[in-house]
């Protein structure tokens, strides 16, 4: 059987019609396979959602209980048959709950990974190399540019800066699914034991992933807090919260935001960043590169980024590749803007 008679991106996402299912639809459908919680990929008004629970806990958090006609939770490594073929979830690494699809049939797998890491993370499964004939990569930080080191060391400058400026504030701006619970685990695993503040739309994932057994420590809401007894403290925020008048309730706040595009000092710059930390939820080029060898596959189809030079790379190595062209998908920041209106914080 030919992969594209098996998975083929169409304007509602990529789409299995001998399973009859979209993965990550953009636009409802009747039966959507969701690989995680992050607005992009998972949206509310399908029929029936295949998902990790952690991923349709979060869209029951984000959406509200109605969010899917009806909802089906598979578990890391179990198979389930849809149609002609046969699936199963695999860890993706990126956030809580977050994982890959192989889709096979007949003797044909293809793995859509979704988005992935496969940096260590304590907030969530370990990334799985699954041995594929067809790879679907995402390509965020597809150019050799992106190199994302080591994020304990990122954190440890964040900690540097607090020791430094015991009498200003610390705001970190991190997306609100993944990134806050990440930046707060890795605060923790260096020793930082001091409550740690919370912007409004931080609350709810954050005890969500708590209440799954993720140890994050003393957290506080920031809400009410007088200005001065946040001196020498860390809030976190979502990104778009850090740039406006909400930081004025902070004394002397040193802006910093957890970010793979903080390897890039104009995007520093034009935020108005002091202190870019490079922590990223997507693999970086080595990341992408390494994973895609280790899958052994003989296709790659590369999708949401900067899919040219990875393309390119596959072909260089002489992998079948090309671009899948997907629309809707991005990096989830344009999305946070909308959580952060809507939470009172
Ligand atoms: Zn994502
Ligand atoms: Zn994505």
């Amino acid at each position: 059987m030919r992969p594209q008679d098996i998975l083929m991106p169409v304007p509602a996402g990529l789409c299995c019609k001998p399973g009859g299912f979209h993965i990550d639809p953009v636009r409802p459908v009747e039966r959507a396979v969701i690989t995680h919680g992050h607005s992009d990929h998972a949206r509310p008004g399908h029929g029936a959602v295949l998902a990790t629970q952690e991923t349709l806990d979060m869209m029951r958090l984000r959406y509200g209980e109605n969010f899917a006609h009806s909802t089906q939770a598979i578990s890391y490594g179990e198979e389930i048959r849809l149609g002609d073929v046969k699936i199963k979830f695999h860890p993706a690494g990126h956030v809580l709950g977050s994982a890959q699809v192989a889709v096979s049939c007949k003797d044909t797998c293809i793995v859509a990974s979704g988005d992935y890491k496969d940096a260590s993370d304590p907030t969530c499964a370990p990334f799985e190399v699954v041995p594929c004939d067809v790879f679907i990569s995402e390509a965020t930080f597809g150019l050799p540019v992106f190199r994302h080191g080591n994020a304990a060391d990122e954190v440890k400058k964040l900690l540097a800066s607090v020791a430094l400026f015991p009498e200003r504030a610390h705001l970190v701006g991190a997306y609100s699914l993944g990134k806050a619970q990440r930046v707060i685990a890795l605060l923790r695993a260096q020793g930082y034991d001091a409550p740690i503040y919370l912007h409004g739309a931080m609350e709810k994932i954050t005890h969500y992933y708590e209440s799954r057994g993720i140890a994050l420590g003393e957290l506080r809401p920031v809400k009410g807090v007088k200005k001065a007894d946040l001196a020498g403290t860390i809030t976190l925020a979502p990104p778009s919260a850090t740039s406006d008048v909400w930081t004025r309730r902070f004394p002397d706040p040193v802006t910093a935001f957890a970010s793979g595009w903080m390897r890039v000092r104009a995007r520093a710059r034009q935020r108005g960043i002091e202190l870019p930390l490079v922590i990223s939820d997507h693999a970086d080029w080595d990341g992408l590169t390494a994973t895609i060898a280790a899958t052994g596959a003989g296709e790659v189809w590369v999708t949401h980024g900067q899919e040219d030079a990875l393309v390119h790379w596959c072909k260089s190595r002489g992998l079948a590749a090309r671009p899948l062209d997907l629309v809707g998908y991005g990096d989830e920041e344009e999305h946070e803007v909308a959580a952060a209106d809507e939470a009172e914080a």
